[in-house]
């Protein structure tokens, strides 16, 4: 499983920087997902859940926001889309759109203690 070895470098990452900080434990995890990333955010829960427990992060709460979807038209601006929907060329002019964002993945920010 794909999200299975995302949690595994959030983790590490993590880890990481509790050795830096001295930390003991990891407290929060907090994670941006874009929609259009391609992670299950269930299957990052679960994964999560299969990975903490016996580590430093045992007891951490992993906070997911997921980022929407934004598409911008090089000559009509944003674009109003949804992931079933999106097909990267502009509905009014034909131009190839750039998607904005959506496709984030990535640690915002940890709490260590
Ligand atoms: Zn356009």
């Amino acid at each position: 499983m794909h999200e299975m070895s995302i949690a595994q470098s959030v983790l590490d990452i993590a880890f990481g920087e509790m050795e830096k900080n001295a930390a003991k434990e990891i407290r929060k995890i907090k994670l941006s997902i874009g929609e259009f990333s391609g992670v299950v955010r269930e299957a990052l829960d679960f994964a999560f859940d299969v990975l903490k427990p016996g580590t430093a992060a045992g007891d951490a709460e992993i906070e997911i926001e997921v980022v929407p979807l934004s598409v911008v038209c090089p000559a009509c601006g944003p674009i109003e889309t949804t992931l079933g929907d999106l097909n990267f060329v502009c509905p009014h002019c034909d131009a190839a759109v750039r998607l904005t964002g959506g496709r984030e993945m990535r640690v915002d920010y940890l709490e260590l203690d």
